[in-house]
């Protein structure tokens, strides 16, 4: 059996900006759900661009041990996950290829992103947008 470690790191106290389906507007995630990571192939230590890399959020459905992301409201396809994880393509130009586990992917393209008028701290997301705790990960 493979055991799946998740990790996942809030910076900020607050978010800023929220990203909603493109097709219905729904909204999906906020930006302290988007996870950061440093280019493997590259000195500079900056960090990768290949978006959207996002925590495990309730409304998803990620029983199986990899599959389809899709808008809980319009069932549009939004993107993939693989609890075991997969190497990251990287930007356009700059590769990257760093194994990122789990891979929870929304395709930017299919996401409006908007900026917050006030400040929404944490304790007040949805309960649909709640991080699902590694417990519950599916295993191998
Ligand atoms: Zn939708
Ligand atoms: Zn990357």
């Amino acid at each position: 059996m493979k055991i799946v470690l998740v990790r996942f790191t809030v910076s900020k106290m607050a978010t800023e900006k929220k990203f909603r389906c493109r097709k219905c507007r729904t909204d999906l995630f906020y930006d302290i759900h988007v996870q950061k990571h440093l280019r493997r192939n590259d000195e500079s230590n900056e960090l990768c661009a290949f978006n959207f890399l996002v925590a495990p959020l309730k409304w998803m459905s990620l029983d199986e041990y990899q599959g389809k992301i899709s808008c809980p409201k319009c069932n549009e396809k939004l993107g993939q996950y693989i609890w075991g994880g997969r190497q990251c393509m990287g930007e356009v130009g700059l590769r990257c290829g760093r194994h990122i586990a789990p891979w929870i992917h929304i395709q930017k393209a299919k996401t409006d992103e908007s900026s917050l008028s006030g400040v929404e701290v944490h304790a007040q997301l949805p309960p649909s947008m709640t991080v699902i705790p590694a417990a519950e990960a599916p295993m191998n």
